[in-house]
C-alpha cells in the first residue's frame, strides 16, 4: 500500500536534492529563498541570501546586462542560458548559467543556477588554444577540387591575402610558377589515393614576393566517414631555403656556384644514365683574363665575369639545363641533348654570343673583345664511369680550344679519341 505523501515536506527534499541553485525572488531581485546547492555554490548562510539581491551579485561589468535581463523576463516571462560572472563569499568570482521564469502571480521570479566555472575556464583554454594555432600554424582546408573552404590567420599572413580573398578560391592562388608541375601531379596523385602528401613547397604572396612552406596535406571526411575535401599544415621554412640558397649561389655572379656543381653533377649523370640520355658538359674559360685585369682592374674584370655568366644563363632556360661558375673565369654547363651536331650549334652560340656583347678587350689575341674558349662533351651518359673521368675529357677539349687560337669550341664524344685523358 502506497504511503501517504507530506506534499510540503517532498516539495522541500525536491528543492534540496536538486544539484542546480534554485532561488525565488521578489521584484527587485531580492532573495526570498535559496536552496542548498544555490548556498553551497555562493558559500552564504541562508540568513546571508535573505539580506541580498540576485542582481546585485553580478560583478559590475556585467550589471547592466543582469538588469536587462530582469526586463526581458518581466516582458516575455522567461530567459534561459544567460550567462554572467557573480561575486560570492570571500570575493570568490562564479560563472553561472542562469533560466529566469517570472511566477504566474508576475511579481516573484523562479531563478535556476548552474555553475559553469569549471566549464568556462576549459572553454577558454581550448579557446586559447584555438587562437594561438590559427595565429600561429598556416593551415587552410579546401574540398575535393582545391577551392578553399577553411584559413588560418597565419596562412592569410603569410600570403597576403585576407581571409575574404581566399574563400572560395583555388589554392593555385598561392601556387608559385617556379614550382615544377610533376610535384603537384606527385601530390594529387598521393591525396586521390587517401594518403597523406609531405614536400616542400614555393608559394607566392599576393604581391609577386614568395615564401617557402614544410606542407603536410591530409584528407577530411565528415561524420560518416566520406571524403569531403583536404586539409593542410605548413611551416615556414623561407629562412631555411634562403640560407641553402646563400649556400648554392655564386655570391659575384649569382649563378651557382662549385660547391652546388659538386653535388649536382654526380646526381646529373646517375639519373641520365637510367635511359642512357645523351648529355652534354662543357666548360668556358673566359681567353686571357689575366691580361683583362692587367689593363682594365679588377673591378672591371668583376663586372665582366657577371655579364659572361648571366649571358650564359639567359640561355640555360630549359627545366633540365644547369649552368655554373667552377671557379675565377671558369664556367661549367650541363645539360640533355638529341645529337652531338646540336649541341656543337647551341653551346658555340653561347660562345658567339658572349663574343657579341663586345667588351673590348685590347690584350686578346682572339678577338678585339673579350671571349671565351669551350671544351665539351657529349656523350653517351652509359659511357660515362665516373664524373672525374668526364671533366677530365672536357677540360682536355679546353686546353685544345686554348692551343688552337682560343674563341673557340672543341668537342669531344668519345675518350678514345682524346689522347692520354688518364
Ligand atoms: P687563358 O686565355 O689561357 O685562359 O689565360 P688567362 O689569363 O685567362 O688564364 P689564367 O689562368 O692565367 O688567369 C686567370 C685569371 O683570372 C687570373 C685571375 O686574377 C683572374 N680571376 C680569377 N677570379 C677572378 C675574379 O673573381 N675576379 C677577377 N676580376 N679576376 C679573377
Ligand atoms: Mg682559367
Ligand atoms: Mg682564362
Amino acid at each position: 500500500m502506497k504511503q501517504a505523501i507530506n506534499t510540503q515536506e517532498f516539495l522541500h527534499s525536491i528543492l534540496n536534492t536538486s544539484r542546480d541553485g534554485i532561488a525565488l525572488l521578489d521584484g527587485e531581485t531580492n532573495f526570498l529563498f535559496c536552496n542548498e546547492a544555490y548556498l553551497k555554490m555562493t558559500g552564504f548562510t541562508l540568513d546571508e541570501m535573505l539580506t541580498l539581491s540576485c542582481a546585485g551579485l553580478s560583478v559590475p561589468e556585467d550589471l547592466p546586462r543582469a538588469l536587462h535581463a530582469i526586463e526581458m523576463v518581466k516582458r516575455d516571462g522567461f530567459i534561459e542560458n544567460f550567462e554572467k560572472t557573480c561575486i560570492v563569499k570571500e570575493g570568490k568570482k562564479l560563472r553561472v548559467n542562469m533560466s529566469i521564469t517570472l511566477m504566474p502571480d508576475k511579481e516573484h521570479f523562479l531563478v535556476n543556477v548552474h555553475d559553469i566555472t569549471e566549464s568556462n575556464k576549459l572553454e577558454k583554454t581550448l579557446q586559447n588554444y584555438v587562437t594561438l594555432i590559427d595565429d600561429n600554424i598556416i593551415t587552410s582546408s579546401t574540398d575535393l577540387y582545391g577551392n578553399i573552404t577553411e584559413t588560418s590567420t597565419a596562412f592569410c599572413r603569410i600570403s597576403g591575402y585576407t581571409r575574404e580573398e581566399l574563400l572560395h578560391k583555388n589554392h593555385r592562388i598561392v601556387r608559385h610558377p617556379d614550382m615544377p608541375d610533376p610535384i603537384y601531379q606527385e601530390l594529387w596523385e598521393t591525396i586521390s589515393k587517401n594518403r597523406i602528401w609531405n614536400g616542400e613547397l614555393k608559394n607566392r604572396t599576393k604581391d609577386g614576393e614568395y615564401y617557402w612552406v614544410d606542407a603536410t596535406i591530409y584528407p577530411l571526411y565528415d561524420d560518416e566517414g566520406n571524403k569531403i575535401g583536404y586539409t593542410a599544415i605548413r611551416h615556414d621554412i623561407t629562412d631555411k631555403k634562403r640560407i641553402e640558397e646563400i649556400a648554392i649561389t655564386d655570391a659575384l655572379t649569382g649563378i651557382y656556384n662549385r660547391r652546388h656543381f659538386n653535388t649536382l653533377f654526380p646526381r646529373f649523370l646517375s639519373s641520365a644514365k637510367r635511359n642512357n640520355a645523351l648529355i652534354c658538359f662543357a666548360i668556358m674559360d673566359v681567353d686571357h683574363f689575366k691580361d683583362y685585369n692587367d689593363t682594365y682592374g679588377h673591378q672591371k674584370g668583376d663586372d665582366v665575369l657577371v655579364q659572361v655568366a648571366q649571358n650564359i644563363q639567359t640561355r640555360m632556360f630549359r627545366a633540365d639545363d644547369y649552368c655554373f661558375r667552377l671557379g675565377g673565369e671558369e664556367f661549367g654547363i650541363i645539360f640533355k641533348c638529341e645529337n652531338s651536331e646540336k649541341s656543337f650549334l647551341f653551346v658555340d652560340s653561347i660562345r658567339e654570343s658572349i663574343e657579341k656583347l663586345e667588351i673590348e678587350h685590347r690584350k686578346n689575341s682572339a678577338s678585339p673583345f673579350v671571349t671565351v674558349s669551350i671544351g665539351l662533351m657529349c656523350i653517351e651518359s652509359g659511357l660515362i664511369e665516373n664524373e672525374t673521368q668526364l671533366y677530365a675529357a672536357a677540360d682536355k677539349c679546353l686546353y685544345r680550344a686554348k692551343e688552337n687560337g682560343r674563341n673557340r669550341l672543341i668537342m669531344g664524344e668519345k675518350y678514345t679519341s682524346l689522347i692520354d685523358i688518364t
